[in-house]
């Protein structure tokens, strides 16, 4: 099955990616119209020193898509690959009650410099949008935190359904994972979709 085909049956019953994103995202503008923004940053919570980012199969597909639609698939294929590879991020440990180490990564989409997200907010992981400035001009690690009110109001508007498009994915495509890092989820998604 092709990833678009799915994605749009999904959001036949289900909001769209913008639309379960937007409290996020208008929080993010609203952060930026006060210069609590990340202009100054080098980007540290992309970086292994603070990334450890996790996506469940709706995100991931989303992403996924994103990606197709831009014709960014063909550039990003190698290097989600190779980050796999240099972060180890295959290797999976468990440590009790289902539950996987979680591994720290440089993101691959990062860019290595200020603003260097190249994903549309749209897209991007709820985790990576909630994370924002808690002052002005910060340019260091430990300035920033996750609003995770915000995170649980959006879960609690989105969560009922975004399990059962979760469970539905995972159906789909024969997936057993609930959540990955980043570049193994579309790697995942990757090999699912070609078979
Ligand atoms: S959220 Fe904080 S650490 Fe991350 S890029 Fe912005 S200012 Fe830097
Ligand atoms: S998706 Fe963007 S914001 Fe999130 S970790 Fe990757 S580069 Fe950073």
């Amino acid at each position: 099955m092709r990833a678009q085909d799915l994605l749009e049956d999904i959001h036949l019953s289900c909001p769209d990616a913008t639309t379960r994103r937007q409290s996020l995202t208008t929080e993010m503008k609203e952060l930026e119209k006060k210069e609590q923004d990340c202009m100054q940053c080098p980007g540290h919570c992309c970086t292994y020193q603070n990334n450890s980012m996790l996506v469940d199969p709706f995100q991931a597909l989303e992403l996924w898509v994103y990606l197709e639609r831009n014709g960014l698939l063909e550039k990003y294929l190698p290097i989600l690959k190779k980050n796999i590879q240099e972060f180890r991020l295959d290797k999976e440990v468990f440590i009790g009650k289902g539950r996987e180490f979680r591994r720290y990564y440089t993101c691959p989409f990062f860019k290595q410099t200020n603003c260097g997200c190249p994903i549309d907010p749209n897209y991007k992981p709820y985790g990576c949008l909630a994370f924002n400035p808690l002052e002005k001009g910060v340019t260091e690690s430990g300035h920033c935190e996750s609003n995770l009110d915000l995170l649980q109001q959006r879960d609690d508007k989105f969560g009922d359904i975004e399990q059962r498009v979760n469970q539905r994915i995972k159906d789909e495509l024969g997936l057993y994972w609930d959540k990955k890092s980043i570049p193994v989820a579309l790697i995942e998604l990757s090999k699912k979709l070609s078979e």
